[in-house]
């Protein structure tokens, strides 16, 4: 039977997104939902994105595989390896999806179907994206349940979605997304809904998967402790756009952006001083009535004239550390024209 994904070491496909904005026709007229988004991903790295409920994770990683519906309009580029996904008919999309590129949803309970057993919605999948034939699927399926750490799997295969805990469907998520053997896994808050014991565990086994299958992962979290277990790279998103993005031990060590220090300063720490924790004043703006210029200026406390008329561009300040912020960039600006040989262009 052919193993379940490209052995470790073999060159996967490069993810590369370039000013993908979407726009989705709603009751109260078109809004733009994400703008301008511009992320890579090699094979086997995992990206975290996050920020507030609203500011366009989840938009983001539906729009890469055409998710959003009749309603949606994505415009920019999707580059998976050398095809543009926004550009290929449903028919080709649906070749890739579930098999190069798998999707694990927030809430199993709902993304399960509860009338099929777990063998008969893993089963499908193997149905839809391999050639085996009976007898090797449901060697697969078993296969794929041990994979993700269920017990006892032979004896579960005949089990409904409302017999397992919540830890066990998220697995079984996990198991269905595999069973096409994709290369790139998109995560939409695949632990939010679970006790942190249980989270760690997903956490573990996402890590495992990654390991012994060199599966790039697109992480949506607002939980930046997943983040600093898990990703590789941090993207944080603000209605709709990336306002910082970098490695997860600059990001966290440095944070550059208002919003991105305003999320650490959120977080409880363990050991050192006893501080209070902050909060960022205000509530991230609806994206039916975005304010003009940096969309953060009505919440933040170093906003200056420009910030107001201008949005500022996501600029590389440092190798793989860019942040979209006029305050930022002219701290940046001063500190090169004291040093000449900084470097400041667009991520
Ligand atoms: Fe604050 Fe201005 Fe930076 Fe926006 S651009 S985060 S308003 S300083």
């Amino acid at each position: 039977m052919p193993p379940l994904s490209p052995a470790l070491g073999t060159a996967g496909k490069h993810l590369d997104v370039r000013g993908l904005t979407t726009r989705i026709r709603t009751a109260r007229g078109e809004i733009t939902a994400i703008e301008d988004v511009s992320l890579t991903l090699a094979p086997g790295e995992i990206l975290g994105l996050v920020g507030e409920s609203g500011s366009g994770k989840s938009v983001t990683l539906r729009s890469l595989l055409s998710l959003l519906g009749p309603r949606a309009r994505s415009t920019g580029s999707v580059n998976w390896g050398d095809e543009d996904l926004l550009s290929l008919g449903e028919k080709n999309l649906r070749r890739i999806r579930g098999s190069e590129i798998a999707m694990i949803f927030q809430e199993p309970m709902i993304a399960l179907n509860p009338v099929l057993t777990v063998h008969r919605q893993i089963d499908e999948s193997l149905c839809a994206h391999t050639d085996f034939n009976r007898a090797q699927r449901r060697q697969r399926t078993l296969e794929l349940l041990g994979l993700v750490g269920i017990p006892d799997a032979q004896r579960r295969l005949d089990d409904y979605p409302h017999q397992f805990s919540g830890g066990m469907r998220q697995r079984v998520m996990i198991a269905v997304a595999l069973a096409g053997a994709p290369q790139l896994l998109l995560a939409d808050e695949p632990t939010t809904a679970l006790d942190v014991t249980i989270q760690e565990q997903i956490i573990k086994l996402l890590l495992r998967l990654r390991e012994e299958l060199h599966m790039g992962m697109i992480f949506v979290t607002h939980d930046l402790s997943v983040v600093a277990q898990l990703c590789d790279r941090v993207a944080v998103m603000y209605a709709g756009r990336i306002v910082e993005s970098g490695p997860v031990g600059e990001i966290f060590r440095r944070p550059r952006h208002p919003y991105t220090q305003g999320l650490m300063a959120s977080v409880p720490r363990l050991g050192g001083e006893r501080l209070p924790l902050q909060s960022i004043d205000g509530t991230p703006p609806s994206l039916a009535a975005l304010p003009g210029g940096c969309s953060f200026h009505p919440r933040c406390s170093y906003r200056s004239e420009l910030c107001l008329r201008e949005v500022p561009p996501l600029l590389t300040l440092s190798e793989g550390h860019a942040a979209a912020c006029h305050h930022v960039q002219a701290s940046e600006r001063l500190k090169q024209a004291r040093q000449p040989n900084g470097d400041m262009r667009h991520a």
